[in-house]
C-alpha cells in the first residue's frame, strides 16, 4: 500500500474540495508513491510527533491541523514549523492534513462532538452552497435508460434520502458531421435529425471527474453534448457546525458540568446563564465565533465552540449561552474518528492513535 492509497480513503472520508479556501489540506510533505509502513494519527504535527512516528515505525502522519499554513520562505529551523518539516523530510516521513475538509464533512469533527454529548436529530448548522452541480446531457432515446442508470451508479441523482433522482424530456437534436468526423449515426455532410432524451441529474462536486468519465464511456456519440451548471442550493450534508437535541432537557448548571466532564476541559468560559433549560445544542469544533448568529437563528439554547474573545460573549444577547470549552478539547476526539475510519477501510495494518497530548494551553 502506498501513501496515495491511504489518501484515497481519506478523500472518501472528507473530500478536500470541501475544505475552506483559506486552508492548506492534503499531502504537505512526502512522495505519494512511497510504500506505507504505518500511519500515526494526531491532532497537531509537532517535533515530538515525528519522534513518535519514528519510534512506532510509521512513515505517514495523518494530522488534523496542517503544520504548514502559510508560505515558508526559509528552511533553517528558526521556528517550530520549519523544524517539523525539516525533521519529517530528513526521516522520510509524510504528513497529510485533513482539517476543514473534515470540519465540513457530515460525519466529521462536529458529528463527533454531538456523539460525545449524545445529541439526537443532528443537522449541519451552516450548509455549504455551490457544491452541488447539475449535468444536462442529450442521448438517443434508446440509450437514455442505460445512460441514466450508469450515471446513478457513479453517484449522480442523490437528493437527501432519495437515490436515482433525475428529470428527462424528449425532443429533437440536430447535427451535421464534417469530413473529419466519424459519426455513430447520420451521414457526413448532411444535417441529421435525431429524437433524443434530455437527461438532467445533480451530483456533489467532488464526484465530477467520475460522472464525466461515466458519461463519455457510456455515450455512443463521437462528440457528447453536455452542460454543467453550479447550483446555488445549499447542501445539507456538507458544512460547518452541527445542531442537535439532548434526549432530555437539562438545567443550565447541570449541562455545564456535563460539558466540562465530557470534554475533559480545565475550564468552560461561558456567557450569562438565562434561567431556562437546555435542549437544543449547537456545536462547532475549533474557532467558531463566526457561527454565533447561525446558532442563534437555528434556535440553539447553547453554542459550544472555542477561541471566543471578550466582546464575542456579548453576542449571546440574552438569547443563548455561549460556551468556550477550549480549541484542543473541542477537537480532541477527531483523531479517534480518523483512526476508526482508516481501520475499517484498511484491515491488518498499523494505524496508530498518537499518545501525545499536543494541547499548547495549560490551566492553572
Ligand atoms: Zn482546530
Amino acid at each position: 500500500m502506498q501513501i496515495k492509497d491511504v489518501i484515497q480513503h481519506l478523500e472518501a472520508m472528507a473530500p478536500s474540495t470541501y475544505a475552506e479556501d483559506f486552508d492548506n489540506v492534503g499531502l504537505l510533505v512526502g512522495d505519494p508513491n512511497t510504500k506505507v509502513t504505518g500511519i500515526l494519527v494526531t491532532l497537531d504535527t509537532l517535533e515530538s510527533i515525528i519522534d513518535e512516528a519514528i519510534e512506532k515505525q510509521c512513515n505517514m502522519i495523518v494530522s488534523f491541523h496542517p503544520i504548514v499554513f502559510k508560505g515558508i520562505k526559509k528552511f533553517n529551523g528558526s521556528n517550530y514549523v520549519e523544524r517539523v518539516v525539516m525533521k519529517a523530510i530528513k526521516n522520510d516521513i509524510a504528513i497529510f492534513a485533513i482539517h476543514t475538509a473534515l470540519d465540513n464533512a457530515l460525519h466529521g469533527v462536529n458529528d463527533m462532538m454531538c456523539e460525545q454529548l449524545g445529541l439526537l436529530n443532528r443537522k449541519i448548522l451552516i450548509p455549504q452552497s455551490e457544491n452541488i452541480k447539475k449535468l444536462i446531457t442529450f442521448a438517443p432515446i434508446a440509450e437514455a435508460e442505460s445512460l441514466r442508470t450508469k450515471l446513478f451508479e457513479a453517484g449522480a441523482g442523490t437528493i437527501g434520502n432519495y437515490d436515482n433522482c433525475s428529470f428527462s424530456s424528449e425532443g429533437v437534436g440536430t447535427f451535421k458531421a464534417s469530413e473529419k468526423a466519424n459519426p455513430s449515426i447520420g451521414e457526413i455532410g448532411k444535417t441529421h435529425h435525431e429524437k433524443e432524451t434530455q437527461i438532467q441529474v445533480t451530483y456533489p462536486k467532488h464526484n465530477e471527474s467520475k460522472i464525466l468519465k461515466t458519461l463519455f464511456d457510456n455515450h455512443s456519440y463521437e462528440e457528447v453534448a453536455y452542460e454543467i451548471i453550479t447550483l446555488e442550493n445549499k447542501n445539507q450534508n456538507i458544512g460547518m457546525g452541527m445542531i442537535g437535541e439532548l434526549p432530555e432537557e437539562m438545567e443550565e448548571q447541570d449541562f455545564l458540568t456535563y460539558l466540562k466532564k465530557t470534554f475533559k476541559t480545565g475550564c468552560v468560559r461561558h456567557s450569562a446563564l438565562l434561567n431556562k433549560p437546555i435542549k437544543k445544542v449547537a456545536v462547532l469544533g475549533g474557532s467558531g465565533s463566526f457561527a454565533i448568529k447561525n446558532a442563534q437563528r437555528a434556535g440553539a439554547d447553547t453554542f459550544i465552540t472555542a477561541d471566543l474573545k471578550y466582546h464575542q460573549f456579548y453576542e449571546a444577547e440574552g438569547k443563548l449561552i455561549l460556551a468556550d470549552i477550549g480549541h484542543y478539547e473541542s477537537e480532541q476526539y477527531t483523531k479517534n474518528l480518523i483512526v476508526s475510519y482508516l481501520r475499517k477501510k484498511i484491515s491488518n495494518f498499523a494505524i496508530i492513535l498518537s499518545d501525545i497530548n499536543t494541547n499548547p494551553i495549560q490551566y492553572f
